[in-house]
């Protein structure tokens, strides 16, 4: 989620929104100035409610960023890199780089902010009590109270224990700390998450049939939303855990075969293309330095005709945009870089010497490999390069 607007910096930590966040403001206006207060606490005037429902929002609004924030700071003191807090329609998203060390860090980065809410659930609670005690206006007193309200709503709702809510961080965290292994406690958490996203987006459906028809519509936007970064989160996980402790050249295909890039495309078509059964080729000259890469798919932008007069360097993927790897580096932390316009492919170079060649491919073989070994823990075992019989040895 990108924000529309930075606001600034708060505690170090850049705060941003995202124009859906008026989506919240617009709902929560609505439901309590021309619905819920005129049926309560009739005899106000139109304008005296809507000012009370946008005053409502607006502290709605900081209450929810007031949570955000206590997961930046806790995870930033933990020393954790913040990279920023934007607000949306469904809530905020604190946005963190890397991973927590120790479950102990999960367990209190997740745990804040849902504790912040409660507080703050209390904090107005006990203003609320305080004006109707002190006999200050009703409307005055119900903004306080619903507030109190629904800052506990967020508490416990963000508690349930499903990714990528907050109580799902707490679900891992926990597993993670019982069972000592990361990666399973991210799956785990995750396929919690997806039960719990069904089973929203059907209680929304009942609710559109015999409820009512925003609370339904609410229910499945965010069971959706929650099915969707669950899912991702396991694919994540289950791909962490296959290559946990692999290398770069643990998975690499070595000495992988190279072209010159003076050859015309449809000699090469023929020659090559038709012979090695790859699709793609880093090119090399004659000297052996390293100018590119083409693949098959970049060569269909080629027309027929122009085949005989087109070299392959000119329609090669550059040096600066092929993604680079060194042997020794681990291979989780070359996947993020596996994009652009190699189609997933990566070289490794080992000091200058073209060492070997990583495909999606090879990372899809050594996830099967890994599943072969399925288990709790048994996984780590088959996959490590010291006890791993398959993986390469050099
Ligand atoms: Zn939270």
């Amino acid at each position: 989620m990108t924000a529309t607007v930075w606001l600034g910096r708060l505690g170090g930590v850049r705060v941003g929104v995202h124009w859906s966040v008026l989506g919240i403001v617009a709902i929560l206006v609505t439901l309590l100035a021309f619905a819920r207060w005129p049926r309560l606490l009739p005899g106000y005037s139109a304008g005296a409610y809507l000012l009370a429902g946008v005053v409502a929002a607006a502290l709605f609004v900081v209450s929810l960023l007031a949570h955000e924030l206590a997961h930046a700071l806790v995870a930033k003191r933990n020393g954790l890199e913040v990279d920023h807090i934007v607000l949306w329609l469904l809530g905020g998203v604190a946005q963190l780089r890397g991973e927590a060390r120790t479950p102990g860090i999960e367990l209190r980065v997740a745990g804040v902010g849902p504790l912040v809410s409660l507080v703050a659930g209390v904090v107005f609670g006990a203003l609320a009590l305080a004006a109707g005690a002190a006999d200050v206006d009703l409307l005055v007193t119900a903004v306080l109270s619903y507030l109190a309200l629904i800052n506990v709503i967020l508490a416990v709702f963000n508690l349930i224990p499903a990714a990528p809510l907050d109580g799902g961080r707490i679900l891992r965290a926990a597993l993670w700390a019982w069972r000592g292994d990361r990666h399973r406690a991210t799956v785990w958490s995750a396929r919690a998450g997806r039960v719990f996203g069904f089973l929203l987006i059907g209680y929304g459906a009942v609710q559109l049939l015999v409820g009512t028809f925003g609370g339904g519509l609410w229910a499945i936007l965010i069971g959706l939303f929650v099915v969707n970064v669950a899912t991702a989160e396991e694919r994540q996980a289950e791909l962490g855990a296959a290559l946990a402790g692999l290398r770069v050249r643990d998975v690499m295909t070595s000495n992988p075969d190279t072209v010159d890039g003076d050859v015309a495309v449809s000699e090469f078509l023929r020659e090559v293309a038709l012979v090695r059964r790859h699709s793609a080729f880093p090119i090399l000259d004659p000297a052996g330095r390293f100018q590119g890469m083409v693949t098959l798919n970049r060569l269909r932008s080629v027309r027929p005709q122009d085949r005989d007069a087109t070299l392959l360097r000119d329609v090669a993927c550059p040096p600066g945009e092929v993604p680079l790897a060194e042997p020794d580096e681990p291979i989780t932390g070359l996947l993020a870089r596996m994009d652009g316009c190699t189609d997933g492919r990566a070289l490794v170079f080992d000091e200058d010497r073209l060492a070997g060649i990583v495909t999606p491919s090879d990372i899809s073989r050594m996830v099967t490999l890994h599943g072969l070994g399925t288990g709790w823990r048994s996984g780590a075992d088959l996959t490590t390069p010291e006890s791993n019989p398959w993986a390469p040895r050099r």
